[in-house]
């Protein structure tokens, strides 16, 4: 799939909104689908139409809510301005595009993790999985020499 046609399959479940915090989108808007890394992406298309096949909160500060670091997170979003502000160094892949927390509705973050490891086969490329959280945390950084699809630290 192109990026193009990757962007407009998602465009039918995510608002960008959904994706990135509100200083990205004020200043980017539609154009913030950019930020995003390629497998990031994809995966995010599988995990919403293969794996869970439910609605996904990523987050909702578009209604209002308190959510807006759980997808893309720029150099001034609290959790990146902190460590900066403190001189340590920041590299999570919310930082790169490259991961996304969520909630998947009417389920545990536990529930959604199994769906994620029994689903892995569909995955293109590896996958990574924050163990023992109370959302999902996926991304697609790929820092082991294991083999397993679907890796869990
Ligand atoms: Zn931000």
């Amino acid at each position: 799939m192109t990026r193009k046609q990757l962007v407009f399959e998602l465009k039918k479940y995510f608002d960008i909104r959904e994706l990135v915090c509100e200083q990205v989108f004020k200043a980017f808007g539609e154009k913030s689908w950019q930020f995003f890394d390629q497998q990031a992406l994809e995966s995010l298309l599988i995990l919403r139409t293969q794996v869970h096949k439910k609605a996904m909160t990523i987050n909702n500060w578009k209604d209002g809510g308190p959510l807006s670091q759980r997808g893309l997170r720029c150099n001034i979003c609290k959790i990146c301005k902190d460590k900066t502000d403190l001189n340590e160094l920041y590299m999570s892949a919310h930082a790169n595009g490259a991961a996304f927390d969520y909630d998947v509705a009417g389920q545990t973050s536990e529930q959604s993790r199994q769906q994620v490891i029994q689903c892995a086969y569909m995955f293109t490329n590896r996958v990574r999985l924050e163990g023992k959280v109370t959302w999902v945390h996926f991304d697609v950084y790929d820092d082991t020499n294991s083999t397993d699809k679907v890796i869990t630290f």
